[in-house]
């Protein structure tokens, strides 16, 4: 285990809260306390609030593109620098396996130096020419300009990730930013406030860190007026709260929230492709994936076959301890998170779904918050555990007759984040994938996220992008101004 950092970044300043009050973090492999974070109050937010405010109307952070650049390229090479210390954190609050730390750590280490230079490549003034009005002809200019002050609430499941998905695109857009990491993971949000505070020349006030174990905290941040726009990742009830929060004083927000993904599994499908790899996406990261395809729908044709490549596939997957390299399934983050994927497995069997493998904790790891990969077959698609997030090492199996129930059953929910078409026949999986009502698809395991692609859900998965050129445009509004020619 390592602790991280137990101070915030508020105004410049590496600092406690007044009353020196702190809170466990729990590495959730051994169940012990790993060390303690900030436990930051709601006067705490308002000072970083209040210093974000400050550095972004009276300093030249916003306009100085250059500088900016730079003080970016130097947050990139001391991350470089201290990758292994920060990865060792990760795997201590978090659990994730060592082995697959590379995209909570390696990626968005790269992803600083991504925005920051296409920050600097972006065209900040566009000259439209001249349009014809009653009075004459007029020159438009279209002027890209910051939002202002960029509150960031971040979940805990993947954190240095979304902790720089979240801020660093925003500080290159020139605006300032106030970061509120999750309860169960301070360090990665304190950590990333301690490299910005030492190593870098973002000057005081540009970028804040307010830990704090309280969800009043992160509510304060989005109801002050003083913020202009709130980007948040976790869950839908979370992402609604913001929302209305930030309505009085009429927020931009980017919410990426909570998904009930489908695999559409159709009959010509490559099971012994598709389905290991299904059951991998559900085991790696514990399930704790927003993105995760974990409603399987399989036709009813070959419904036995592919039930037992998923059962051999979860059944020997490698699990454990996250420190030895090889295992690839580490435990939930919390005895909480642990409870609630166990009660919605059990919600599961009293709708009538069978339990083919898994279903509870493993014999062999009796300490650490494991839960066994699980598979449930004859899934009803309106049954509680086919509707709500699991966020679990848990796959719910559907059968269906005809490429249309499929598509019917897939769109059955509130949510539209992502989903997943298996098919030998491209058109026919093309045809299936965009009649999918989500915001992304991955057809035969390849993936549609990256840093150049836009991501983002439909209806109840959320608003706006990260990703692609799209996730750099959000941080920015356009201010048209009307010239003569
Ligand atoms: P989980 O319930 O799995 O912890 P959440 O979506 O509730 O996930 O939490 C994600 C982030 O949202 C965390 O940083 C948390 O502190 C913050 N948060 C929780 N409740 C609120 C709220 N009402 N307003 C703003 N932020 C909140």
């Amino acid at each position: 285990m390592l602790a991280g950092e137990a101070r915030m970044l508020v105004d410049g300043e590496l600092v406690g809260t007044n009353s020196g009050a702190t809170f466990d973090v729990v590495h959730p492999a051994s169940e012990q306390v790993a060390g303690t974070a900030t436990d930051g109050t709601v006067d705490d937010m308002e000072r970083a609030v209040g210093a974000a405010r400050r550095a972004f109307d009276t300093s030249d952070w916003s306009r100085d593109l250059e500088f900016r650049h730079h003080c970016l390229m130097q947050l990139h090479a001391a991350l470089e620098a201290d990758k292994e210390r920060l990865r060792r954190i990760l795997i201590t609050e978090v659990g994730c396996p060592v082995t697959v730390t590379g995209s909570q750590i390696e990626s968005p280490i790269a992803e600083v130096k991504h925005w920051a230079d296409h920050g600097r490549a972006f065209e900040y003034l566009v000259d439209t020419g001249l349009h014809d009005t009653p009075l004459g002809p007029a020159r438009r200019k279209l002027h890209y300009e910051p939002q202002g002050v960029v509150g960031a609430i971040t979940p805990w499941n993947v954190p240095l990730y979304l902790n720089i998905a979240e801020t660093v695109p925003a500080l290159m857009a020139g605006n300032t930013v106030v970061l509120k990491p999750a309860q169960l993971t301070p360090w990665s949000g304190s950590e990333l406030g301690r490299i910005v505070a030492e190593k870098t020349d973002i000057p005081a006030g540009v970028f804040n860190v307010v830990t704090s174990n309280a969800n009043e905290v992160g509510a304060a941040l989005s109801a002050d007026p003083r913020v202009d726009m709130i980007t948040f990742t976790g869950s839908t009830a979370t992402g609604r709260a913001i929302l209305a929060a930030a309505a009085p004083t009429v927020k931009k927000t980017l919410l990426e929230l909570g998904g009930k993904s489908a695999h559409i599994v159709l009959d010509d499908a490559d099971f012994n492709s598709a389905l290991p790899l299904a059951a991998m996406m559900a085991c790696v990261m514990s399930g704790q994936s927003c993105v995760l395809p974990s409603r399987i729908l399989l036709p009813r044709s070959r419904y036995d076959e592919g039930l037992a490549v998923l059962q051999a596939s979860m059944e020997n997957f490698p699990m454990g301890d996250p420190w030895t390299p090889g295992n690839m399934q580490g435990p939930q983050i919390s005895e909480t998170q642990r409870r609630k994927v166990l009660g919605l497995i059990a919600s599961g069997l009293d709708s009538g779904a069978r339990l083919v493998t898994g279903g509870g904790v493993p014999e062999h790891l009796a300490t650490g918050y494991y839960v066994q990969p699980t598979l449930l077959a004859d899934v009803d698609p309106d049954s509680q555990i086919a509707q709500e997030e699991i966020f679990g090492p848990v796959l719910t199996v559907t059968p269906y007759d005809t490429d249309d129930d499929a598509v019917a059953i897939a769109n059955n929910s509130i949510y539209g984040l992502s989903g997943e078409v298996s098919s030998a026949d491209m058109d026919r999986a093309m045809a299936v994938a965009t009649r999918m009502r989500t915001g992304n698809v991955s057809i035969n395991g390849k993936s549609h996220f990256g840093i150049d692609s836009p991501f983002g859900g439909t209806r109840q998965s959320g608003l706006g992008y990260r990703n692609g050129a799209q996730g750099f445009t959000e941080y920015l509004h356009i201010k048209t101004i009307g010239m003569p020619e």
